[in-house]
């Protein structure tokens, strides 16, 4: 069970593959998380890419394949994974397909630029472990806490306004375009991600086939 979840950014992929990552005992591997963590702890790769991620750029494709690469080769992705906010651009979907990383599933979350844009300003994520939660939709249980490790929740420096708006103009621009490529396959199922955080949950595991 090898899955991409495909969307804008705030389309609700980080809390959809957390949701599936419990219910299929498979990782969500979020490229995002794994780029802020290695912000967070100081390393060579974190400031290699901290520009582009504080200004809501792409970080290039050869650092993005190699932290994939690898990370799906840990024992953990034996029986899965299911990759959030990666592949990007379609250079990253054909180095997967190149690499010999089989997709089983494509979903992609659809939702209108204008309600993601309100949905940004309500994000808040764990500093310590990435989980990701909104003040109205997905509240933690203590405000400011995360559920699962107790961190703090923040604000994301490029969930500010104008960023949101020039990383929702590059996902039309890179990222929309591996729709067509996953439909080419068959594997492409498009879902209204508007709806309630259950009811997505629901359809996208209908849409993979684990619900019927
Ligand atoms: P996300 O948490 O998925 O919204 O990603 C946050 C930021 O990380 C993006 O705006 C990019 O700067 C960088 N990033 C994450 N995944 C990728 C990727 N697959 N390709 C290029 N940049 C990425």
């Amino acid at each position: 069970m090898n899955m991409i979840l495909l969307g804008a950014p705030g389309a609700g992929k980080g809390t959809q593959a957390e949701l599936l990552a419990q219910r299929l005992s498979i990782p969500a591997i979020s490229t995002g998380n794994m780029l802020r963590d290695a912000m967070a702890n100081g390393s060579e790769l974190g400031k290699q890419v901290r520009t582009y991620m504080d200004g809501g750029l792409l970080v290039p494709d050869e650092l993005i394949l190699s932290i994939v690469a690898d990370r799906v080769a840990q024992p953990d992705c034996s029986n899965g994974f299911i990759l959030d906010g990666v592949p990007r651009t379609l250079a990253q979907a054909e180095a997967l397909d190149q690499k010999g990383i089989g997709i089983d599933h494509v979903v992609s979350l659809e939702i209108d630029d204008d309600v993601i844009e309100r949905r940004m300003t309500g994000r808040r994520v764990c500093s310590h472990c990435g989980s990701s939660y909104h003040i109205d939709a997905h509240p933690p249980k203590t405000a400011g806490i995360c559920d699962q490790c107790g961190g703090e929740l923040a604000v994301r420096k490029d969930d500010a306004p104008e960023t949101v708006r020039r990383r929702l103009e590059i996902y039309h621009q890179s990222t929309e375009p591996l729709k067509d490529y996953y439909a080419r396959s068959g594997k492409l199922r498009i879902l209204d991600g508007s709806q309630s955080i259950e009811d997505v949950q629901q359809s996208i595991l209908k849409a993979i086939g684990d619900l019927v």
